[in-house]
């Protein structure tokens, strides 16, 4: 959360300036953005409610379900609320920023300014990116191989930590993005969790953020340029993002932590905040516009989420007083919990066979009697 970061304070004059005289030639733009994402037509959040899962048994993420019921859809109408945007990031900073306003250049952070510094280079490029993406569309990448291409050009250019790893398990098995454009992928073990719980690998781990593809399995061939990634159509899909939004904020341990799961032309995010128990999933938002081209409001509200850490204001007292708690952590109870809590490890716990539900056949050599 920026309220949590260190605040440490920039050398004066120089980059400040520089950057911000970068940013006035995407200042209307930006603005519109920000406009946009305080309406309700681009992303909302909704709050999510575990009615049952497997989470305190030791299952591989694949395996993970859990029985939810969006706050959206309670019988009460008072629980129906929905949150924006602007109530989990920071745009304030924004817009001072942007006005040179509220005393911006002593308040703001070196990696505020990295953010912005990401962003600008990023718009300056973005026919560039576009093309390549678009090229890269007509390829028909699908599952993990797409989101290293989104990963490759558009999501680590956005990023602050523009550190990215690729899970080892990703369908390409190359060792550069799958584009063709040759930059080397960071290929590794992004296996997160622990064997006794919810364990599994990421398919991309960009500094503070999982990213999350969803899995060519369940794939309609013959609509796969036009399918829309329903809420509630692809439900084991979710099942799997929600548990693997869980272990990695459990993980951070640093208050709201986002989840990014990119289909084809869309992204959603799950957001969960193991101190409040409290799971947020964002409806989904198109990277593209009619022609194939980025729309700047979808990259504006990616660079947010990307950079939770610079800019996300964190859980609101009233989404804590709404009550609409995830119940994740009643649900699972000690001593699971615990393990949530204190032991969860990243790398070495790929898919582990099961300790607690392994099943064994019986055996019956020289055992039995047959009953008479
Ligand atoms: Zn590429």
């Amino acid at each position: 959360m920026a309220a949590n970061q260190p605040q440490k304070r920039l050398k004066r004059g120089r980059s400040f300036s520089q950057i911000h005289s970068r940013l006035m030639k995407f200042k209307n733009e930006i603005f519109i953005a920000m406009e946009n994402l305080r309406t309700d037509r681009w992303i909302t959040f909704c709050f999510v409610k575990i009615l049952h899962c497997n989470g305190a048994y030791a299952c591989s993420f694949s395996k993970a379900w859990c029985k939810t019921q969006r706050n959206l859809d309670d019988v009460d109408e008072n629980k129906r609320l929905i949150v924006l945007l602007p109530d989990l990031f920071d745009f304030e900073i924004i817009t001072n920023f942007l006005e040179k306003g509220g005393d911006i250049e002593n308040k703001m952070t070196d990696s505020q300014l990295t953010a912005f510094d990401r962003l600008i280079t990023f718009f300056e490029n973005i026919d560039e990116t576009s093309k390549k993406i678009e090229d890269a569309r007509a390829k028909a990448f699908k599952g993990s191989s797409w989101a290293a291409v989104l990963g490759v050009h558009v999501l680590r250019q956005l990023a602050v930590s523009n550190e990215m790893m690729i899970d080892s398990g990703y369908a390409d098995h190359t060792s550069e993005c799958p584009c063709g454009c040759r930059t080397p992928l960071r290929v590794g073990d992004n296996s997160i969790g622990h064997k006794d719980v919810w364990h599994g690998s990421l398919d991309i781990i960009l500094g503070p953020v999982a990213v999350i593809a969803q899995s060519t399995d369940d794939l309609h061939e013959e609509s796969s340029t036009e399918f829309e990634w329903k809420t509630g159509e692809l439900e084991e899909s979710r099942n799997q993002i929600i548990a693997e939004s869980i272990v990695f904020s459990f993980f951070q341990r640093t208050g709201l932590i986002p989840t990014l799961g990119i289909y084809s032309n869309e992204f959603k995010v799950f957001m969960y905040d193991p101190h409040y128990d409290l799971l947020y999933e964002s409806s989904e938002l198109s990277l593209f516009d009619g022609r194939g081209d980025l729309k700047s409001t979808s990259v504006f509200a990616l660079w947010l989420v990307i950079n939770h850490a610079q800019f996300c204001t964190g859980v609101k007292s009233c989404h804590e007083t709404l009550g609409y708690i995830a119940d994740f952590q009643s649900l699972v109870q000690k001593p699971a919990l615990s393990i949530y809590e204190t032991e969860l490890q990243r790398g070495g716990c790929k898919h582990e066979k099961s300790s607690v539900w392994k099943y064994s056949a019986f055996d019956v050599t020289g055992k039995y009697k047959i009953i008479e």
